[in-house]
């Protein structure tokens, strides 16, 4: 995978950077922006057109959370067995994606004062992401306790 540009980086940080909301993406806690249906609406579609169409099939409930926009664009037309799978899934998703971010190094307040211009640029939103990914993964893993609305009115 190609390396992230800087404006992808600033863009990255934008989509990830916490607003003031309530909601809380069910995946990874990071602020909510979309609904998310657990099972897609594609698949639940094609249950109500067999039902319809005479076969038994049972309809199950449609489970909506909030989410934010990359974990509910990554797994959004797959279906799961449940939600902690799903939120498996996407942790993989989100690993592979920042992989080089992750394990990119950490710099120290000294060793930034040294650096300038766009490189100093390139670090910083390369740190910022790395923290909010390393959350969002900690989320992701079940390891983060948050208190979370599941259901979105
Ligand atoms: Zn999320």
């Amino acid at each position: 995978m190609a390396e992230f540009t800087i404006k992808d980086l600033k863009k990255i940080y934008q989509s990830l950077s916490p607003l003031p909301t309530n909601k809380r993406c069910a995946y990874c806690s990071a602020m909510a922006v979309d609904k998310e249906h657990v099972l897609p609406k594609s698949w639940l579609n094609s249950l109500i057109s067999m039902q319809s169409g005479g076969v038994e099939v049972e309809i199950p409930e449609m489970l909506i959370v909030p989410a934010c926009r990359e974990c509910n664009s990554l797994a959004s037309s797959l279906v799961f067995k449940n939600f902690i799978e799903k939120r498996k899934y996407i942790a993989k998703r989100i690993r592979t994606r920042y992989r080089r971010l992750i394990r990119g190094k950490d710099w120290t307040n000294e060793e930034m004062n040294e650096l300038s211009g766009r490189l100093k640029e390139y670090i910083y939103y390369s740190m910022q992401i790395k923290k909010l990914v390393e959350q969002r993964l900690e989320a992701l893993d079940g390891k983060l306790e948050f208190n979370i609305d599941y259901r979105y009115e």
